[in-house]
């Protein structure tokens, strides 16, 4: 059989098997195994040279069954609705592991931001939210930042969705900017969810944090900073990456150095550093290995070689089906992606909360909830895991989908 590298039959297997171990029947599944709905969406933008451009978005909205959904919006040139729909389907998993009054959502545009000006990605902005308005809002669909959008993209969402709706609710989206009712902690959240699970894995393992030899691939939001907490914590960071190579040394990188340079380019032979390719990085020397680019990294053709004990998932999506098996049976600790990326969604939560109650919490107390939080879930999936002998993936699953198939049995659904 091919390797489930689509992404939305891989997820409906594992979401089959959850609901299995949870005893609902074939109807909960059918319901649940596609978003209730998956919105197209067509913006005109005028474009700097005067010509008008058509740009594609969609939103798919898994289940709102347990509340309201919630989710990023990306800008990329490779969305597509397939990849939205699982991706939705990844929130409802996210909110029910960190347990937030949400089910999943997530849009995305086919654009890409590197080649348009600000002006132009504004145009997209506001088209987008003119074009789904319908259907979301504060206690319908609340969007959030995701791959190639920021707050200053959520803030032209926001004030579309002002104008069109004659009103200021600033519980309409997350990832906003302090100024605009955003929350302390935000920009750092996804980072500090994986970083959360790194600690609580290498408490499972035994190891000391200055012990710790750890590979990040990828250097975006959540890799460059996931890089500089556990650097700044004592790990030692033996391998970073981008999409064109890596950089390893056994010792460790100085990963202020690289957050200072990586606009300049960085001399590899001047630091001292071997140059990899990607693939080579993912099989190298390491106590912890943490994918935070894009999916279907780790495949049948590499799990037997991994070398790291510990995979934490910072990325969507990064190990296949297949590739989990493998890594399982090899006794290998792999924090999936809707438990170890869940901070991004915790914290936007948190926004709102404070939104809708009008007091803003400080940064301290965000962390600390955030803490609080994601090491119960941790806990909670990993005692799952270790109970019922099966791998963390499946048991993130259970945890994750409980509390949207409670709801959708209350209210008689399914
Ligand atoms: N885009 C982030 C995620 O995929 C955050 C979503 C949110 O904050 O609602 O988890």
């Amino acid at each position: 059989m091919a390797e489930t590298s689509n992404l939305i039959q891989s997820t409906q297997k594992v979401l089959h098997k959850a609901l299995d171990m949870l005893g609902y029947d074939e109807g909960m599944y059918d319901l649940i195994k596609e978003p209730s709905r998956v919105l197209t969406v067509r913006i005109p933008v005028r474009m700097d040279d005067g010509s008008v451009q058509v740009f594609t978005g969609y939103r798919a909205q898994h289940s709102d069954a347990a509340g309201p959904t919630k989710g990023g919006i990306r800008f990329h040139p490779d969305v597509d609705r397939d990849e939205v729909i699982a991706l939705s389907m990844w929130m409802t998993l996210k909110a029910g592991i960190v347990n937030l009054p949400y089910g999943g959502g997530k849009g995305g545009v086919i654009c890409n931001p590197k080649e348009l000006s600000q002006r132009e990605i504004e145009g997209i902005a506001r088209g987008y939210i003119r074009a789904i308005s319908q259907f979301v809002g504060p206690l319908k669909d609340i969007p959030a930042p995701d791959v190639y959008t920021n707050a200053q993209v959520m803030s032209w969402m926001l004030d579309e969705y002002s104008m069109k709706h004659n009103d200021n609710p600033l519980e309409f989206i997350t990832g906003k900017p302090l100024a605009l009712g955003g929350s302390k902690g935000r920009n750092t959240a996804t980072a500090m969810g994986a970083v959360i699970c790194v600690k609580k894995a290498l408490e499972k393992r035994n190891i000391k944090m200055e012990d710790a030899r750890v590979v990040v691939q990828g250097f975006g939001n959540a890799g460059s900073f996931i890089s500089k907490i556990l650097f700044d914590a004592g790990a030692k960071i033996v391998g970073v990456s981008r999409s064109t190579r890596a950089l390893y040394h056994k010792d460790g990188i100085d990963i202020d150095y690289i957050i200072e340079n990586k606009d300049k380019g960085i001399d590899a032979e001047a630091l001292g550093v071997e140059v990899l390719t990607n693939e080579e990085l993912l099989e190298s020397e390491c106590d912890i290995l943490i994918p935070a680019a894009i999916a279907n990294q780790i495949t049948v053709g590499n799990a037997h070689d991994i070398k790291a004990d510990i995979i934490v998932e910072a990325a969507n999506g990064p190990t296949t089906e297949e590739a989990t098996e493998i890594l399982t049976e090899r006794g290998k600790l792999l924090v999936p992606d809707v438990l170890a990326s869940a901070g991004g969604v915790t914290v936007s939560y948190f926004e709102w909360v404070q939104n809708k109650t009008g007091y803003y919490w400080e940064e301290d107390e965000i962390q600390e909830l955030l803490e609080e939080k994601m090491s119960k879930s941790f806990d909670e999936i990993y005692d799952f895991h270790d109970a019922r002998q099966v791998d963390m993936r499946l048991a993130a699953y259970v945890v994750g989908i409980r509390k949207t198939a409670e709801a959708i049995r209350y209210r008689n659904w399914a």
